[in-house]
């Protein structure tokens, strides 16, 4: 998943050109940038890379997630269908919204389950936040279909997903709006940095200027520029903009290279019989940034994943143990404890966070280890790597 491992002399020939015009920003000083517009030229070349009408470049991938909210109508009082395995932002981004996160299940996919979602559905559903986490995919044709029936808005946080499709149609580019992060750990990374997708052009201008204070960015003149909504800043700064760029253009090759790493991995554990692995709805499309796979029972998956690190596996995740990933250890979450009052306390209809039965979530991210494929590992690192998860593994098979 990690880009900072390939950052080389193209990043610092990008950021260069920045600093020796001394703009680091993207908007105004038209003349003294030179030609330099590294933000616009990263969302031109993202949006033609994965088939979107238009992309916005952003501050971080929790900002793309709350642009992408409000550019969808999403605000007080409406239900949105996320799920409980996900990194917290995409939680933070509905509720600071001022809208309802309502949990659904995930399936073996680990993400939403597209038949839990009828069981939550209700007259304020208005939207489905479909998280493809660990670089692969939903089961997002079925979820799409179903938002298409319900009336919902369809919305993608594709963050972890950069680069990866479902039967040659680019995560992201499914529902309304899609949303990328191009922070420190994520397959192409900015610094700090993300992004909007949509092929929508009223979604692209109302995220636009909300992005950065409503300004509609119509002429050359700022101080000039007209607002049509209220908006806040989420600007992404031109040397951000400007190592994503050298990044993006990096992309094949880390795609290349995690699916070569991660094919060697799963065929020589696939030798072990009666381990199973995440389910991939099209396995050509995964992004490769994890090998996920799936113990007989959550006793064994907490013993496996002591026993991984202390033979030197690293980089391995045991998600149902985790702080940030799963709603089990949310306890600010699930309290609320905000803060400031949100919006979403206001509201009685709201689920009892303490009380939601994810019993079939747990029962899967319970047995679930996922392992981070690296891009800088040798022939022979993944051999090693290899033997070690195998004596492992084999005693519980
Ligand atoms: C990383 C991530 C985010 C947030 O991105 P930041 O750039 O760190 O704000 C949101 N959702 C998911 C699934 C992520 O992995």
């Amino acid at each position: 998943m990690p880009g900072f491992e390939i950052f080389g002399d193209e990043e610092r020939k990008e950021v260069n050109e920045v600093l020796e015009t001394g703009v680091l920003f993207r908007y105004g000083f038209d003349q003294a940038r030179n030609n330099h517009w590294k933000a616009r030229t990263f969302e031109k070349e993202l949006a033609g890379k994965i088939g979107a009408g238009f992309c916005h470049l952003c501050s971080s991938g929790t900002a793309a997630l709350s642009i992408a909210l409000a550019a969808c109508g999403v605000g007080v009082g409406d239900e949105v269908i996320v799920p409980p395995f996900t990194f917290v932002a995409t939680i933070e981004g509905v509720m600071s919204a001022g809208a309802v996160p309502v949990f659904a299940d995930i399936d073996e996919t680990l993400c939403l389950d597209p038949e839990s979602l009828e069981k939550v559905l209700t007259p304020r559903t208005k939207a489905v936040l479909v998280v493809h986490m660990c670089g692969s995919m939903a089961e997002i044709a079925s979820i799409r279909n179903f938002c298409e029936k319900k009336g919902l808005i369809l919305m993608e946080d594709a963050c972890q997903a950069l680069g990866g499709a479902f039967h040659g149609k680019f995560l992201g580019t499914f529902g309304k709006v899609g949303c990328f992060s191009f922070d420190a750990v994520k397959t192409v990374t900015c610094g700090e940095g993300g992004c909007i997708v949509t092929d929508d052009p009223k979604v692209y201008e109302i995220a636009d200027a909300y992005a950065d204070h409503g300004h509609d960015h119509v002429g050359s003149d700022r101080g000039a520029e007209g607002h049509v909504i209220m908006g806040l800043n989420f600007r992404i700064s031109e040397l951000n903009a400007a190592v994503g760029l050298a990044q993006l253009r990096k992309l094949d090759r880390i795609l290349q290279i995690q699916r070569a790493h991660k094919t060697k991995l799963k065929e020589a554990l696939g030798q072990i019989m009666g381990l199973e692995f995440r389910k991939i709805p099209d396995e050509k499309g995964d992004s490769a940034t994890f090998l996920s796979f799936l113990l007989p029972e959550a006793s064994i998956a907490a013993r496996v994943s002591g026993e991984l690190a202390s033979a030197g596996v690293d980089g391995c995740f045991y998600w149902y143990h985790n702080n940030w990933h799963y709603i089990r250890q949310w306890e600010h979450i699930r309290g609320v404890k905000s803060a400031a009052a949100l919006p979403l306390t206001l509201f009685k209809t709201r689920p009892d966070y303490e009380n939601l039965n994810l019993a079939q979530s747990d029962g899967i991210m319970s047995r679930t280890i996922s392992m981070l494929i690296k891009l800088s590992w040798t022939g022979e690192e993944i051999a090693q790597r290899i033997d070690k998860m195998k004596a492992v593994l084999r005693p519980y098979f």
